[in-house]
């Protein structure tokens, strides 16, 4: 790893027992408002699908940013895959399992067959968020250019549930 992708890792905060007791969540947050970090975290998430992808897209909320960030990057746009009940025109929507209960995301129809989409989330845990992000892409009838993720949770199943994708820091 680089000494500017070293030294944006450190900016990760790890804060245990948050949003509830048992879960150490990994807080980008502090990356995000470092400006060297969070340009060499930003093409780190696009560097191995260079060329490869027409649009990148995030999934709601965090990989927002960072979607954005590397849409800006590699000079393509953006699309959002958001929760349900939050897009005005007509959208797709795929139900998935949290660790209680489930939710839904949705992203809008209107790009065109055959789309090369880079999927961009914050962190993968279970990997099921990503996979329904994967699933709603696929289902639109676009299609999945690569799946990028900051920063990947081990031992939680995510890598098995999702396969191939690239992932600039985890947690081991
Ligand atoms: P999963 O669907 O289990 O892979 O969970 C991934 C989603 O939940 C991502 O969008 C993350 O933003 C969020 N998430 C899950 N676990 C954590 C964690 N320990 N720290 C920060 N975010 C998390």
């Amino acid at each position: 790893m680089s000494p500017e992708l070293a030294r944006a890792e450190s900016l990760i905060a790890s804060i245990p027992d948050y949003p509830q007791p048992g879960i150490l969540f990994r807080d980008i947050m502090p990356l995000l408002a470092d400006a060297r970090a969070l340009r060499a975290t930003t093409a780190a998430l696009i560097e191995p699908f260079a060329g490869s992808f027409d649009i990148v897209a995030g999934i709601e909320a965090r990989g927002f940013i960072l979607a954005g960030a590397a849409a800006i990057a590699a000079g393509v746009g953006f699309a959002p895959i958001r929760k349900a009940g939050k897009l005005p025109r007509p959208a797709a929507a795929v139900d998935y399992a949290l660790e209680y209960g489930t939710a839904t995301v949705e992203m809008h129809d209107d790009l065109p067959t055959g789309t090369r989409v880079l999927l961009i989330d914050d962190v993968l845990a279970t990997g099921g968020t990503l996979a329904a992000g994967r699933q709603i892409v696929e289902r639109l009838g676009y299609h999945v250019a690569g799946i990028s993720v900051l920063f990947e949770i081990d031992g939680l199943g995510g890598r098995e549930a999702i396969g191939d994708l690239h992932t600039v820091f985890h947690s081991a």
